[in-house]
C-alpha cells in the first residue's frame, strides 16, 4: 500500500525509511535510547497532534476538550499509580523542561541549586556552566569521588553545609550505580533544601522495582518518558500533595503553552505497558545484560568507572587502551555499533574529545538480546578497539553486527500484552 507520506513527500518518506533501516541494522547501545511499541507509535502519530489543550482537565482555555480531558486524566492516574506518587503532571515537553519547571516551582531566580557536575555524570540542566540553569540560579556542582567514581556523600553534605543551596538535585545521566535517594533526602532536610530527584535514565528500572524509588524521599521527581521507561519523547513531574499546585502552575502557564497531546496520549499507553509483568522482565534483563557486558569487557582488560554497573549503563575509561572516546565512537558507528563518547570523572581530556565511552542495554534488551548476544557484542567492541585503524576489520565487525541484528529484528512493532489497561 502506498502511504500518504510516500505520495506527498517521497524525499522525507525515503529518509524515514532509511532511519528505520539504520535503527534495525545497528546494535544501539546509547543508554538513553530505545524502541517504542507499535501501540505507543500509533498514539504518538494520532490526531491528538491537532488539538490545543492549554490548561488542565476541567479547566482549559480552549473548547473541544471532551476527549483530551479524559486522556490526560487517565495519564495522570496511571503515572500516580505507577510511581506511587500523590500527584503527577504529564505535560512537560521533555526532561529538560520538566527540570526547569521543578526548580521554578520551588525557588526564585538567583537562589542556589546544587547538582551533579556534568563531567562527572550529571545532566546539563543540573546547573552545568553552559546551561541557562547556571544563569538563572547560582549553581554549585558536586563531583564524584575521583578514586572510586562513586558519589561521596560526606563531600556532598559538606558542600551543602557550606553553600546552603535551596535545592539539591539527585540523579544522573552517566552514572552506572544505584543512587541512594534516601541519603540525598536526608542531606537536603539537614540544610533546609528541597530535594529534586531526576530519574530520566532509570525511570523504567524504578517502576519495575529494580532501582529504589526517590518518590518517598524527594519533594519533586522529574523524569523523561523515552529512556528506560520506553515511551515517546517527553517529560513528567511527580510530587507530594503540598507541591501539586505549584508544580502545575510552574509547567503551565509558567513555562509552557499547550501540552503536546499526541505525546501525552502515547505516554499514557507507555505507562500501561510499564505496568505489566513483561515490562518487569524486560527491566530485569536490562540489568542482567549490562552486568554481562561489564564482565566480558573487564575480561578484555577494559577499565570501567566504578568497576562495573548496577543499572542499565556502563562507562568505559579508555585511557589504558590509548583510544580517544570520539575516535572509538565513530569507528564503532561504522561497525554498526552505536554509542556515545563521554567524559569520565576528573577527565584530563575536554568534553568535546573525552576519554570515555558510555554504553547501555535498554534498546538491545527490547530486541530480545540476552547474555550470550551481549558477550558477543563485547567481543565485537574489543575487536574494533584493537583494530581501530584497520577498516577491513571494522567492515567485518559491521557484517557480524548486521547478522546479529537480523536474528533479533526490531519487534515491528512488539505488542505488550496488556490485560490491565482498562482497569488503570
Ligand atoms: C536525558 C536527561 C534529561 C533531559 O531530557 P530531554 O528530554 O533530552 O530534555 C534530563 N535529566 C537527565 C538526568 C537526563 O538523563
Amino acid at each position: 500500500m502506498v502511504t500518504a507520506l510516500e505520495l506527498y513527500d517521497p524525499q522525507i518518506y525515503e529518509l524515514i525509511r532509511q532511519e528505520e533501516t539504520r535503527q534495525s541494522g545497528a546494535i544501539r547501545l546509547i543508554p538513553s535510547e530505545n524502541y517504542v511499541s507499535k501501540a505507543v507509535m500509533q498514539a504518538s502519530g494520532s490526531c491528538l497532534t491537532n488539538k490545543y489543550s492549554e490548561g488542565y482537565p476541567g479547566r482549559r482555555y480552549y473548547e473541544g476538550q471532551q476527549v483530551t480531558d479524559l486522556i490526560e486524566r487517565i495519564a495522570q492516574e496511571r503515572a500516580k499509580k505507577l510511581f506511587k506518587a500523590d500527584h503527577a503532571n504529564v505535560q512537560p515537553y521533555s526532561g529538560s523542561v520538566a527540570n526547569l519547571a521543578a526548580y521554578a516551582a520551588l525557588v526564585n531566580p538567583g537562589d542556589t541549586i546544587m547538582g551533579m557536575s556534568l563531567v562527572d555524570g550529571g545532566h546539563l540542566t543540573h546547573g552545568w556552566t553552559v546551561s541557562h540553569t547556571s544563569r538563572f540560579y547560582k549553581s554549585v556542582l558536586y563531583p564524584v569521588n575521583p578514586q572510586t567514581g562513586r558519589l561521596d556523600f560526606d563531600q556532598i553534605e559538606a558542600l551543602a553545609k557550606k553553600h546552603r543551596p535551596k535545592i539539591i538535585i539527585s540523579g544522573a545521566t552517566a552514572y552506572p550505580r544505584e543512587i541512594d535517594f534516601e541519603i540525598f533526602g536526608q542531606i537536603a532536610k539537614a540544610v533546609g533544601a528541597y530535594h529534586v530527584s531526576d530519574i530520566a535514565h532509570v525511570a523504567g528500572l524504578v517502576v519495575a522495582g529494580i532501582h529504589k524509588s526517590p518518590v518517598p524521599y524527594a519533594d519533586i521527581v522529574s523524569t523523561t518518558t523515552h529512556k528506560t521507561l520506553r515511551g515517546p519523547r517527553g517529560g513528567m513531574l511527580l510530587c507530594k500533595k503540598e507541591h501539586a499546585e505549584n508544580v502545575d502552575r510552574s509547567v503551565f502557564p509558567g513555562l509552557q503553552g499547550g501540552p503536546h497531546m499526541h505525546t501525552l496520549t502515547a505516554v499514557a499507553v507507555a505507562m500501561a505497558e510499564a505496568n505489566t509483568p513483561e515490562f518487569v522482565a524486560y527491566a530485569k534483563q536490562i540489568v542482567k545484560n549490562a552486568r554481562a557486558l561489564a564482565e566480558k569487557l573487564l575480561e578484555y582488560g577494559f577499565n570501567l568507572v566504578t568497576g562495573g554497573t548496577d543499572n542499565h549503563l556502563l562507562l568505559i575509561d579508555l585511557r589504558n587502551k590509548n583510544v580517544p572516546g570520539k575516535k572509538l565512537a565513530k569507528a564503532l558507528d561504522r561497525a554498526r555499533i552505536v554509542t556515545n563518547y563521554n567524559t569520565i570523572p576528573s577527565d584530563p581530556a575536554p568534553p568535546a574529545n573525552p576519554s570515555g565511552l558510555r554504553i547501555g542495554t535498554p534498546a538491545i534488551t527490547t530486541r530480545g538480546m540476552k547474555e550470550p548476544e551481549v558477550r558477543q557484542i563485547a567481543t565485537l567492541i574489543n575487536r574494533v578497539v584493537e583494530n581501530i585503524d584497520d577498516e577491513s576489520v571494522i567492515e567485518d565487525v559491521a557484517k557480524e553486527a548486521l547478522l546479529l541484528c537480523s536474528q533479533f529484528p526490531v519487534p515491528d512493532h512488539f505488542i505488550v500484552p496488556n490485560k490491565n489497561a482498562s482497569k488503570l
